[in-house]
Order: C-alpha cells, then sequence, then structure tokens
C-alpha cells in the first residue's frame, strides 16, 4: 500500500466499521460455515508482490464477516459476552495507531501512568478497598497462571524460580468443582499438576463446602504435601456456582494459603451496589480477577488484575538483564514484572474512554438490564409447561431444558438436538451444558447493544423451534 493512502484506506474501515454495527443485527448470529469452508477461500501461499488494497480489502469483506459468529450482535446469548463499545473501539484505534510496546515505565510514560489510575478508577468502580493496586493483563487465563505461579513461589519461599521443582515438597491447590479450567490449566503451566489441584465439591447452592476443605487441607499437611493456595469461584461458567466468599476466604487466611478470587465474568456486575452481596468479604483475598473484556464493553483483550500487595507478585515475576534495566529510575512502576509476558499493548486507552463515555452510571444501567431482563425470561420459561429451569439466575445466567410432559425418549439428546437447531436457525446463539448429569441449555444476556426486545426474540425462538422438533 502506498503510504499514503492511508487516510483513504483508515476512512473505508472506519464506514465499514460503522455500517457492520448499524446493520448487525440482521447478521446470524453464529457462523453458519462448515469447518475447511473459509480456509478454501484463503491462497495457499503468500504473495511474492505487493497486492492492491481495493483487492484486499474486497476478499475481507466477501470471506471473512460472513464466517466469524457475531459476539457483538444483539442477541449472543452464548457463553459470556464479549464487548466492544464504540467508544473503545475509537481508542483501540488510536492506540493501535501508536503502537507502542508498554513493557516499561520508560517505553510508554503515558501508558504506565494511565494504566495506574484505570486501574484505580475499577477498583473504585467494584467497591475494593484502597490498597489494592493492579495492571491490566491479557486473559483471565494470563491473570490466574500469574496468580498461581505467586502461590508457588511465596510457598517455596522463592526458590522455584531458580532451583526448579524437583526435589521441592508437593505443592497443593484447593478450588471448587465449579471452578473453570483455566485453574487447571495454570496448574499444568506453573508445573504443579493437574492432580495438586484440589477440586472440592459444592453443597446445593454450588458453594465450596468448606467442611470438606478443611478436611483435605489437613489431610494433606499430614501426608506431606504443602498447601499453598486457595481459588475462589464468583459466578462460574457453566452454571453461575459462586462460593461463599466470606467465609472461605476467612478458612484460606487461617491457614495460610494465597488466596486468588476468579469473578472473570461477574465482576463487572460488582460496578453495581446491589451485587455485591455476591464476592462479600472479597476485600480478603490477594489476588482478585474480573474481565472488562467480557461484560463491561472493553474490546479482547482487557483482564483487570487486582492484588493486595504488589511485592509479593513482582517479587514472582519480575526478571532484570541488563538490557532492560532502567538506570536512575528505580521505584518506577515497570508493567511486564507484573506479567508472564515482556512486551504489553497499551490496554488503559480503551478503559479510559470506555469509563468516560458511557460513565458508571450508564454501564450500571446496562448491566442491570441485562439482569433483570434474563431473570424475566427465565421466569417465562419457567412458566411454560413443556420447559423447565435447571438453576436459577445468577446475575443475568441461567440454565433450561426443554422436556415436554409425556415425552419418553431421551430428553439429554433432545436439548442437544435443541441447541443446534437453534443455532442452525441464526436469530439467537446458545450454548449448552451438563448441569446436574443433565444435558442443559444455557442461557446469559450481556452484549453491549442487547435491547429488551431481544429477549421477546429469543422466547419466541426457543418455543417455536422446540415445540417444531419432531
Ligand atoms: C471466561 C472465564 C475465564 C477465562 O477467561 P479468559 O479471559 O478467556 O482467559 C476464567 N474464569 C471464568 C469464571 C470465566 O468466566
Amino acid at each position: 500500500m502506498d503510504k499514503r493512502d492511508f487516510r483513504k484506506w483508515s476512512h473505508r474501515a472506519s464506514d465499514w466499521s460503522a455500517d457492520y454495527q448499524e446493520t448487525l443485527g440482521q447478521r446470524p448470529v453464529r457462523a453458519q460455515v462448515k469447518p475447511g469452508d473459509i480456509g478454501r477461500l484463503i491462497d495457499a501461499a503468500p504473495p511474492e508482490i505487493g497486492q492492491d488494497m481495493e483487492t484486499i480489502f474486497g476478499d475481507f469483506e466477501r470471506i471473512i464477516p460472513g464466517g466469524m459468529t457475531h459476539w457483538q450482535h444483539p442477541r449472543f446469548f452464548a457463553y459470556f459476552p464479549s464487548n466492544a463499545a464504540p467508544a473503545a473501539l475509537i481508542a483501540e484505534q488510536l492506540a493501535n495507531t501508536i503502537g507502542a510496546q508498554c513493557m516499561l515505565w520508560q517505553t510508554s510514560p503515558a501508558a504506565t501512568e494511565l494504566e495506574v489510575k484505570m486501574m484505580d478508577w475499577l477498583r473504585q468502580a467494584l467497591g475494593l478497598p484502597e490498597g489494592f493496586s493492579g495492571t491490566f493483563q491479557d486473559t483471565a487465563s494470563s491473570t490466574t497462571l500469574c496468580a498461581v505461579l505467586t502461590m508457588r513461589e511465596r510457598a517455596l519461599e522463592w526458590t522455584g524460580n531458580t532451583k526448579g521443582l524437583a526435589g521441592q515438597k508437593t505443592l497443593r491447590v484447593y478450588a471448587s468443582k465449579g471452578t473453570h479450567s483455566s485453574i487447571d490449566k495454570a496448574m499444568w503451566v506453573a508445573g504443579l499438576g493437574q492432580d495438586n489441584l484440589v477440586h472440592i465439591p459444592l453443597d446445593d447452592k454450588g458453594a465450596m463446602r468448606l467442611d470438606l476443605l478443611q478436611e483435605a487441607i489437613t489431610a494433606d499437611r499430614q501426608a506431606g504435601y504443602l498447601p499453598a493456595g486457595l481459588v475462589v469461584c464468583v459466578g462460574g461458567t457453566s452454571v453461575g456456582a459462586t462460593d461463599d466468599v466470606a467465609a472461605t476466604c476467612a478458612l484460606g487466611r487461617k491457614e495460610d494459603l494465597y488466596i486468588h478470587v476468579d469473578a472473570a465474568w461477574a465482576g463487572s456486575a460488582m460496578i453495581c451496589p446491589e451485587f455485591r452481596t455476591l464476592w462479600q468479604g472479597v476485600e480478603m483475598a490477594d489476588s482478585i480477577v474480573f474481565n472488562p473484556h467480557k461484560w463491561l464493553g472493553a474490546p479482547m483483550e482487557c483482564s483487570a488484575h487486582f492484588v493486595r500487595e504488589p511485592e509479593t507478585l513482582v517479587r514472582t515475576l519480575a526478571i532484570q538483564p541488563e538490557y532492560l534495566k532502567t538506570h536512575g529510575k528505580e521505584g518506577l512502576v515497570n508493567f511486564s514484572e507484573w506479567s508472564v509476558q515482556l512486551g504489553r499493548r497499551f490496554r488503559a486507552l480503551k478503559v479510559w474512554f470506555l469509563l468516560r463515555a458511557y460513565g458508571l452510571e450508564g454501564l450500571r444501567t446496562m448491566i442491570r438490564n441485562h439482569v433483570a431482563w434474563s431473570q424475566n425470561l427465565a421466569s417465562q420459561l419457567d412458566g411454560e409447561e413443556d420447559f423447565e429451569l435447571t438453576s436459577q439466575p445468577v446475575l443475568s445466567l441461567f440454565s433450561f431444558r426443554y422436556a415436554p410432559p409425556g415425552f419418553d425418549g431421551d430428553l439429554d439428546a433432545l436439548n442437544r438436538h435443541l441447541v443446534n437447531a437453534i443455532n442452525d436457525d441464526g436469530r439467537i446463539y446458545l450454548t449448552q451444558t451438563i448441569h446436574d448429569g443433565k444435558q442443559v441449555i444455557r442461557f446469559t444476556a450481556g452484549a453491549f447493544e442487547m435491547e429488551e426486545a431481544d429477549i421477546t426474540i429469543a422466547f419466541d425462538t426457543i418455543c417455536e423451534i422446540a415445540r417444531s422438533l419432531k
């Protein structure tokens, strides 16, 4: 591309983005392509000679959007949301243009200082006490890895990084059975091993059973293991499993465990004071993660990692070869010392635009609407004779299944069939899970541009397709 044409093509991209947003509701939500359909349309080898932008842009329009699942679609009710609020997108364009590598204060003073401030804005927004500070990691998976590494180094008195794990005591980490697979993966990557993540069974409300947690810790100590950490779940991915945060943290503290709270999805709702009972006691945690890129409106990737004692995290992750030292500027924050990767994007800018453009009150209204609308849909489905709620709403997440009276076939198969039929239809997008041994369908509202009418479409679509299955 001739660089004098940059302005033209960036205008074209902006126009495309605006058109996309305006017409998004008319597209099917889930990509309606089969595996390989898109790959076949892409050349097998890179071109030797540069191509013109008209062709490249045309191919983008022709091939890519139709092969995407549209996460910003107002009727995306699957997984958890992934939002990209328009004002935050503008910030992403600007940050991408600057293209900074925000590893050290010196490589990006404004990005670093804005990040310190934005993490503090978010701390206040969530009602966390002063003293928590933090950084933006890429994802909750990375954040949890950082927390598990911190558990490991703290328990091994900072000898794991230098000596490795051979010959050390075997460390144990505890979490409920409702926690996310990213905790398991962090155990793999940290070298602690899947088998040393002790999954504690849930009570009938979906919380970790503390009597069993206590038993497991005591038995492990007697068996010569070294209990190192505890992961507390707030709003689990399947059906929103949530631990009793205050009591679980109190037990963790008594046992001198490093406590990490995973509120990747539910954390955004904590900007509404009335929902904070869900994580009451969270100030006892050492580390907390929530993803503004899920429900708050920050585009991927934006995971807020709060810590009570940054020194513990930094002692685990800081490495300073000579070429990374900033002589004469000791004591500055270098955020690469708070994360696994060295290179970092400028993530704070989108949070700054987001919080200012919509205000906390604007974002609270969005979240309150999502919660109220989902809960209405849950009661509507519950009121139909042929549907049953299989888990009560946690914020905007609930699960249900189709169970027509008199049906004597395989209900699991029927519900798998239903979710596929709904997604093939394209008006809405849902995903399934297993709950209490049953195949159920999840529903969660969270798209930034969703409206109440989208819930009516969801209800009508679900009922219509379910009742047409034969
Ligand atoms: C989404 C989610 C994760 C993983 O988040 P990523 O940012 O995709 O790594 C972890 N825990 C919970 C509870 C989640 O909902």
